[in-house]
């Protein structure tokens, strides 16, 4: 367990951080097992020794929330995860967002940077000049350069050590901010590429939304998520960074995400009960809480523009 005096937040370094949730070690190996067939102890055992919990604070002076202690997933554990068909899930509505708003960026020659270029996905949808990608999954990258554009094998951090500052119009980051260690030199190297009134685009998941609430999502857990975000800490970040916001925007639900959002929300209806509900991880518990879900799930599907779903993105510009 890391002491309490040496916890401070990742992004704006604040040591003012409030303990609001504990989540048990072996819960999260359990759903892992049970839910998407990974054994985690192995994985666990070497990356974060003795701790049996991990704790969720919110700092109160940026509003982000962040696990102690961060342990990133590494390349045995998304291979799995992606052996699942669970990572990079096409037609995202933010890349529809996001490609709207790069593409009417009109000041002649326009440059895009995407970190973590996922699959590529984004950058078939923009209409620029330039584009590079920073992508560190080798299958990802492999993938981004057989569609033809510019990618590298490297954080953004040693990208910045490499290139000039002032450099893209647009830099762009769709649900990587929450994988990340060390948010600070993220965000701090990311707005030193970008161009003075150049644009830097984030999308999250959503901590305002349903997902908060989803007790059995060790995906919004680590090792796969290190922070959780929301509008407050971007509103935060527009005085630490010197940023101001251009947009905000709350994605309607997708429809991968009927059933986690009609399960959620019936679960919120029984009662919450634990954080980590294994009784409703158990296969046969599982199928009938989709069962009873199913008229929520009905709703989800008729008024998904209604219903807050997964993410937000914000468009920051740099002053
Ligand atoms: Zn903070």
């Amino acid at each position: 367990m890391v002491s309490e005096e040496l916890i401070k937040c990742p992004m704006c370094s604040s040591k003012k951080v409030a303990k609001i949730n504990e989540l048990s070690v072996s819960d999260i190996e359990y759903i892992y097992r049970i839910r998407h067939g990974i054994e985690m102890r192995n994985f666990f055992v070497d990356h974060i020794f003795e701790s049996e919990s991990f704790i969720l604070y919110r700092c109160k002076k940026c509003d982000l929330e962040f696990y102690s202690p961060m342990v990133l997933g590494d390349g045995e554990f998304y291979s799995q995860l992606q052996g699942g068909g669970e990572y990079y899930p096409e037609g995202k509505l933010e890349h529809s967002y996001v490609a709207s708003v790069v593409n009417n960026i009109s000041k002649g020659k326009t440059s895009v940077l995407e970190i973590g270029g996922g699959n590529g996905n984004l950058a078939e949808l923009l209409d620029v000049d330039k584009y590079v990608a920073l992508e560190l999954n080798p299958n990802g990258l492999e993938c981004i350069k057989k569609k033809g554009f510019q990618a590298y094998n490297m954080t953004v951090e040693r990208f910045t050590e490499s290139n000039p500052g002032d450099e893209f119009d647009a830099v762009i980051a769709c649900q990587v901010l929450e994988h990340v260690e060390n948010v600070h030199t993220f965000i701090e190297s990311s707005i030193r590429l970008t161009k003075k009134g150049g644009l830097l685009i984030f999308s999250v998941p959503s901590r305002d939304t349903f997902m908060s609430d989803e007790i059995n999502n060790v995906l919004n857990m680590p090792p796969h998520h290190q922070t959780l975000w929301g509008a407050s800490v971007f509103s935060n970040m527009e005085d630490i960074y010197k940023l101001k916001i251009m947009n905000i925007v709350n994605h309607r639900l997708e429809p991968i995400h009927y059933m986690s959002y009609a399960k959620t929300m019936s679960g919120n209806l029984l009662g919450r009960g634990i954080r980590i509900n294994k009784l409703l991880s158990k296969p046969f518990w599982s199928k009938l809480h989709g069962v009873i879900s199913l008229p929520l799930y009905m709703y989800a599907k008729f008024f998904s523009g209604r219903i807050s779903g997964h993410s937000i993105t914000v468009v920051f510009m740099r002053q």
